[in-house]
């Protein structure tokens, strides 16, 4: 890889003509924010970052300040931006972004920036050996609001050509757009709902494979910006139509990656089935990282494929985990687990971070697996489920997360962050405790 130097960044933004570059990061509770610089200083902020208040840390999704996370008006840190991230946005005239690591004064990396974890967590993998390919496949949800009233792009079915047609001025201009930012679309098709849609990206290295769902996340919204239209990536718009998944597909390599550590002839090999393990046991807290906010557990629901279950499978939509079949002629290098519970209201650093720790755990405890499920889960009886090790995933973020904070390898590797992050997530609780469903709704639908 080629690195880019200050320099070339600023003959890029010269030759585009850009008026402001945003430094741009993924917060605690996953918005993503950011502040901006003109170009003829860019030069001097790419060197000494953008002041940020470290209280940003303890919003909550309300935009209410979490003071008891010990954040708020006193403390700073630098929006230190990574070179390699530079994108010129196709959505907004004259703009480009660059993402960001949030700094110490003294150059560290501060506890709670997202990126710097999972660059941690990938770097003690490499240490013992282990790579990875991720890729983000979010679900989205397309439509306008006309007098309070919503209307969706279409109301056609699941992979139904009609959808195609309807939502094909939108889905165009947001293929282009990725790809203009240098993102590699791979598959896309009208989902289930009205107005639902998938569009996936290819598998890349895991900090890649993050910038770019936080990038795609930032396409998406600025394209429907464009079109008049309101992008819903939150996991349930509303309460009565299909959620919105954003799983996540993993495999798992040599550092020199041409070994796939899942591949095997029968389906998963050894180390496939201790990282699986990994993830299984961890999943009751796992969730409370990739599956965030109050809105995420409207999703999780059985026959939902969205996984309700501490379980995997082959080719099982209903597991948490499926195990997908590979494909002809390129067995080894198509072998990878999906994870379904996760949603786009994560942050995909922390997520991704928690998901390789877990099933690295696994790993170094050889845990066993217990045998696939073949059968929708919610279809087995109590004394089933108790004889196959399976469990209910939480049902709601409060429950999720007093497994988090009981679950000390997770808790270790977030570190400090992990404190502030259950103070934020909780805080979110008790504010929608009371309040009525649509607040909820509407509080998550547009905001990632
Ligand atoms: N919409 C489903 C979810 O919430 C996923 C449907 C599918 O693509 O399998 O995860
Ligand atoms: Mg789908």
């Amino acid at each position: 890889m080629i690195l880019k130097s200050a320099d070339e960044i600023v003959t890029l933004a010269q030759k585009s003509a850009i008026s402001l570059v945003r430094f741009l990061f993924c917060d605690t509770t996953s918005v993503i924010r950011g502040k901006c610089t003109r170009t003829d200083k860019l030069k001097e902020r790419i060197e000494s970052g953008i002041g940020l208040v470290k209280g940003t840390m303890a919003l909550n999704i309300l935009d209410h300040l979490q003071v008891d996370t010990g954040l708020g008006a006193v403390g700073e840190v630098r929006l230190i931006p990574d070179l390699e991230t530079w994108a010129v946005l196709p959505y907004s005239e004259r703009s480009a972004a660059l993402i960001c690591d949030l700094q110490e004064l003294d150059h560290r990396p501060w506890d709670h920036c997202p990126r710097s974890l999972l660059k941690r967590v990938v770097e003690e993998a490499k240490a013992a050996g282990y790579s990875f390919q991720i890729a983000f496949e979010p679900e989205f949800i397309l439509g306008s609001f006309e007098n309070g009233e919503y209307k969706p792009i279409d109301r056609s079915m699941c992979f139904s050509t009609d959808g195609m047609n309807r939502a094909s001025k939108f889905i165009n201009r947001f293929v282009d757009s990725l790809e203009r930012q240098g993102i590699e679309v791979e598959q896309y098709y009208p989902e289930q709902g009205p107005g639902q849609h998938e569009l996936s990206i290819r598998h890349t290295s895991p900090l890649k494979a993050c910038d770019r769902q936080i990038y795609y996340r930032e396409t998406l919204r600025g394209v429907a910006l464009e079109q008049n239209l309101e992008a819903m990536i939150g996991p349930k718009p509303f309460e009565d139509q299909p959620g919105n998944g954003c799983h996540l597909h993993l495999s798992a390599w040599d550092i020199y990656q041409e070994r796939n550590l899942f591949w095997a002839e029968n389906g998963l090999s050894d180390f496939g089935r201790f990282f699986v393990a990994g993830i299984l046991q961890h999943l009751p807290a796992l969730v409370a990282l990739t599956c965030p906010s109050v809105n995420s557990y409207r999703r999780l629901r059985p026959r939902a494929w969205s996984s309700a279950y501490t379980c995997w499978g082959f080719d099982n939509r209903e597991a948490a985990v499926r195990v997908p079949s590979v494909y002809w002629g390129q067995e080894m290098a198509t072998s990878n687990i999906e994870l379904k519970c996760v949603d786009s209201s994560c942050n995909p650093y922390v997520a991704l971070a928690a998901v390789i720790a877990c099933g690295l755990d696994g790993v170094k405890r050889q845990l066993t697996l217990p045998p696939p499920v073949d059968v929708d889960p919610s279809t087995f009886s109590a004394d089933e489920m108790i004889e196959r090790k399976i469990e209910r995933l939480p049902a709601t973020l409060q429950e999720a997360l007093i497994e988090l904070e009981e679950d000390e390898m997770l808790m270790n590797v977030l570190g400090n962050f992990g404190k502030t992050f259950i103070a934020v997530k909780t805080s979110e609780c008790g504010a929608f405790a009371g309040a009525n469903t649509d607040f909820e709704l509407s509080q998550h639908r547009t905001r990632f």
